[in-house]
């Protein structure tokens, strides 16, 4: 008989949502922040020009496409890595830097996949309670222990929405030892980069690592490309663990394409943020508490657990896929992803319904 390391008995494989919908509806999935557009149609062109080159092997130095992210952020190239989505990279840093007996330390309502690479690792998790449903950097910096070894923020928070503003990521960095691996998780920074201050020039203090991904704001969540920028000891690091050429050469070349039409990618933003807001209004309407986001995805909050229950249902009933957040230590809520207008109408108008018989 077979059998897998010990320390391998306790995790559990990720799980797969529910994304059923009533039989017949066409399924809107709402439930995992994909964009509410597809990519640019310079993506196609280029993933078709891709097609011919098949039969070689990508570049597993993804020279153009660290190049081209170089030029849009004003980075340097050397110090980008790119991977097969940016949960693997941050997978594979935190089982660079943690391991049996290390904490990594995140937020009560973190991004979930800070908790399963933790486990993966070996290492224990940690969750520091945040101030309503924004980032609270004292009370993180007071839940460091010796063992620490790594603090993961998703700045913005997914599924918060919030963000905090780059002075207090700022005073996190500085009152971290600087043993201490700090983990930003932008992967919606797209959507705030028009506000927010950049925080990359951290990268170069050596202890902190910034990840993005163009599974959100660039509608390529099915290409599976994400990046970050590295100290060197990070980047070694992650070298050492990455298998060569895991991103295919038709998904390089479709970031590329990408990341080169910066018109379309805003574009996109600004049709989500129109959306987000007009959404938001609607709901403050018909007496359903959101969270202020920031992203492509926002958190409604219900009476109770129940009141969250009978939403999912009646949304799922129209074709409509939420998140629930039972999950998240949240199950009053659930989280909606911005969708295209008759999406986000379909969604209203049925949760309108609901409230009304309520009254
Ligand atoms: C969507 C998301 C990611 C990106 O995942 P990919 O593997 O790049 O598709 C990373 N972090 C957060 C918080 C996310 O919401």
């Amino acid at each position: 008989m077979i059998t897998a390391k010990p320390e391998f008995a306790n995790l559990s494989p990720y799980g797969v949502e529910n994304r059923v919908v009533a039989p017949g509806k066409t399924p809107i999935p709402l439930d995992v922040n994909e964009s509410l557009r597809p990519p640019s149609p310079a993506v196609g062109e280029a993933i078709t020009a891709a097609l011919g080159q098949t039969h070689r092997y990508p570049d597993a130095g993804w020279a153009e496409l660290r190049a081209k992210i170089a030029l849009v952020h004003e980075l340097h190239a050397d110090k980008i890595l790119c991977g097969p989505g940016s949960l693997e990279l941050i997978g594979l840093l935190i089982r660079a830097f943690a391991g049996a007996g290390d904490e990594v330390l995140s937020t009560q309502y973190a991004y979930a996949y800070f908790r399963t690479a933790t486990h993966i690792a070996g290492a224990t998790y940690v969750a520091a309670p945040e101030a309503g449903m924004s980032v609270s950097v004292d009370a993180l910096l007071a839940a460091v222990t010796p063992r620490t070894r790594i603090v993961c923020l998703a700045n913005p928070g997914n599924p918060t929405g919030t963000v905090i503003p780059a002075a207090e990521i700022r005073r996190l960095r500085d009152g971290l030892p600087a043993t201490v691996l700090l983990i930003i998780d932008q992967a919606y920074g797209e959507f705030v980069d028009a506000l927010a201050e950049r925080v990359f020039d951290l990268v170069d203090r050596g202890d902190t690592v910034i990840f993005r991904t163009l599974s959100k704001a660039y509608g390529l969540a099915g290409i599976r490309v994400g990046w970050g920028l590295f100290p060197p000891e990070a980047a070694t690091a992650i070298r050492k663990l990455q298998p060569p050429g895991s991103i295919s050469g038709v998904s390089q070349a479709a970031a590329i394409a990408a990341v080169s039409d910066q018109a379309y990618m805003h574009e996109t933003v600004a049709q989500t943020v129109h959306q987000r807001e007009a959404f938001a209004t609607r709901l403050a309407e018909i007496g359903i508490e959101t969270v202020p986001s920031r992203t492509n995805f926002i958190l409604l909050r219900f009476s109770d657990r129940q009141a969250a229950k009978k939403a999912e249902q009646a949304l799922r009933d129209e074709g409509v896929m939420p998140r629930a957040m039972g999950f998240y230590g949240l199950p009053d809520c659930l989280r909606i992803t911005i969708g295209q207008q008759a999406e986000m109408d379909l969604t209203a108008g049925t949760l309108a319904r609901l409230m009304e018989v309520k009254k």
